[in-house]
């Protein structure tokens, strides 16, 4: 039988994109036209359409102003899980507020769907070399696995040498989870992602789609991404220069069709059902060329984030 994927949403509003948080203050979020709530009800239907499970990744503020939508999705069928609650990257907030951040949402989610909530995924994947701390305070939190690695060279995210598929994070004392990285293929020796968002509307669909066949052909699963205002062209447009334009507004009207193209040729479900389908995976990062921070702390292959943190204060 053919490899089953992640397919995951990342629902929240178009103001809400990393690569807008110089240009439109948080204050402001409220004052927006949101379009979250039509875009990601399209989703579920054509989900539906298609008869296929998904994990959303929901934000909290989103989830506070529209629990409606929560109950929707989650009465599909799907797997909700937490974006953290204000959308900050993990790299811009000390250990403390990152904890109450995710707290907040996970809260928020778990009230309103009355499920419990296993999954996270940083805002823009920020989840780096700097912010590993963060797995410690998810595990604190009781989550069981992490989609917020991009083993990629990226200037917002990116763990280059981080492994292609789910790994395990142990923490010392605290217990474990999975990191779900996001999905790249080896290319001349550099991973070039093939994941979803804006490398689904940029690049051509057939190297897309190339990349998840080459991909599943080695048993292994693909995540795949996107956001509920990628497939709406009709999205108010901010002026933030030329490149910043491209990324966020390039190929809009491009995306539903082909996510559609994604769900007629491969194997979709949440993130749940796909770690469910793998061997327990292996521990990362292994002994060998690395940072000193990491490579002082290694212990039968097991990153123990709490003893790094420990010996990196102590070592100030
Ligand atoms: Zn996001």
């Amino acid at each position: 039988m053919d490899v089953l994927n992640a397919l995951t949403v990342d629902v929240e509003d178009w103001f809400h994109v990393s690569l807008f948080r110089h240009h439109i203050k948080r204050s402001e979020w409220d004052t927006l036209q949101s379009t979250v709530v039509v875009n990601t009800i399209r989703i579920l239907n054509l989900f539906d359409r298609y008869n296929v499970k998904a994990t959303f990744f929901i934000l909290g503020w989103v989830a506070e102003r529209y629990p409606e939508l929560v109950i929707a999705i989650k009465e599909q069928g799907h797997e909700i899980a937490s974006h953290g609650y204000g959308h900050q990257m993990v790299y811009e907030q000390s250990r403390a507020e990152f904890y109450h951040d995710v707290k907040k949402s996970i809260t928020l989610l778990e009230e309103i769907s009355g499920e419990k909530v296993y999954g996270y995924r940083a805002p823009s994947y920020s989840i780096t070399r700097v912010s590993m701390w963060a797995w410690e305070k998810l595990v604190e939190l009781g989550l069981e696995y992490d989609s917020s690695v991009f083993p990629i060279k990226h200037d917002l995210y990116g763990i280059a040498d981080a492994p292609r598929f789910p790994f395990r994070v142990r923490v010392q004392g605290k217990g474990e989870l999975i990191e779900f990285p996001i999905s790249t293929v080896p290319i001349f020796g550099k991973n070039i992602p093939i994941a979803g968002g804006g490398y689904l509307r940029h690049y051509p669909f057939w190297f897309f789609s190339n990349g998840i066949k080459r991909v599943n052909a080695e048993n292994k699963p693909t995540i795949i991404y996107f956001h509920p205002w990628e497939i709406d062209p009709q999205i108010p447009r901010i002026n933030v220069g030329l490149l910043k334009r491209i990324r966020h507004y390039g190929n809009l009207a491009l995306m539903e069709e082909r996510v559609i193209k994604l769900l007629e040729r491969y194997r979709f479900g949440t993130v749940k059902q796909v770690l469910q389908t793998l061997p327990p995976p292996q521990a990362w990062p292994r002994v060998g060329p690395g940072p000193q921070a990491l490579k002082n702390h290694e212990n039968n292959g097991m990153l123990h984030v709490h003893q790094q943190r420990k010996s990196k204060s102590e070592n100030r």
